[in-house]
């Protein structure tokens, strides 16, 4: 279980989030929705621990975030530019992880689990491709398996299908959920889409301004929107 506790966040004199408190559940999936600059991937980097809080609290279960380093903290990342190295393989980018890892493998052991991870994200076949030869959900799917290769505790998406075309990111939703469901595994998933978080998340949460005006699950935040905010930031996909 994650729990953020009044967290603050200030750059210079801009404060870009404003004492958000959050507890997201073991195997939750949790969607942070709002609009440009609400303050999303700030949140997303401080659980990360690529940022620091400036006030409050982040808890991993019951250690504070700040005393577990960040390649201890168990995270996988998955940006929306997809980030894969250009000059290594699909199967090389996903064992590059392992390599860099604390948990030592052999050559054959990383191969198994690429292969296995291959499997999972449904790219049989592509391993040996280069990122230039595969489409950009084809991508976002090897991201997410090397995201997935060091078997991290919790999974960080930031616009992960942002840069992608309605229908491959339709398929990707749902193919992302169904990964959830078979790994289990608590993901926190950054959103500016008002259609893929009800789809996809568990429960929703609702940024503006640095600040949540509303948490729940997709039918609650439908069915009695907090604000005009809400009202009409989710009214904009119909
Ligand atoms: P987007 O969907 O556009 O990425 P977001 O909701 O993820 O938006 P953040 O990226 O968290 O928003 O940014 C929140 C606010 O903090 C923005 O106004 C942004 O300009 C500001 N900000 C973010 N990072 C920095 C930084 N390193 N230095 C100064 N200001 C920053």
């Amino acid at each position: 279980k994650i729990r953020l506790d009044e967290v603050v966040k200030t750059f210079d004199t801009f404060r870009a989030v404003h004492g958000v408190s959050l507890d997201i559940e073991s195997g939750e999936l949790v969607a942070l929705l709002g609009p440009s600059g609400s303050g999303k991937t700030t949140i997303l980097r401080m659980v990360a621990g690529l940022e620091y809080a400036d006030g409050g609290r982040i808890l991993f279960g019951e250690q504070d975030a700040t005393d577990i380093p960040v390649r201890d903290r168990g995270v996988g990342f998955v940006f929306q530019h997809y980030a894969l190295f250009p000059h290594m393989t699909v199967a090389e980018n996903i064992g590059f992880g392992m390599k860099v890892s604390k948990v030592r493998r052999t050559k054959a052991e990383v191969a198994g689990r690429v292969a296995d991870l291959l499997r999972l994200v449904k790219l049989e076949g592509l391993g040996d491709r280069f990122p230039t030869q595969i489409s950009g959900g084809q991508r976002q799917r090897v991201a997410l398996a090397r995201a997935l290769a060091v078997d991290p505790k919790v999974l960080l998406l930031d616009e992960p299908f942002g840069a992608l075309d309605a229908n491959v990111r339709r398929d990707l939703r749902r193919w992302l959920r169904e990964i959830h469901d078979e790994l289990g595994i608590t993901t926190l998933f950054v959103t500016h889409d008002q259609e893929e978080a009800l789809d996809l998340a568990d429960r929703v949460v609702i940024l503006n301004e640095g600040k949540i005006v509303q948490q729940g699950t997709p039918e609650e935040v439908c069915r009695a929107p907090a604000t005009a905010f809400v009202m009409k930031f989710l009214g904009d996909t119909n």
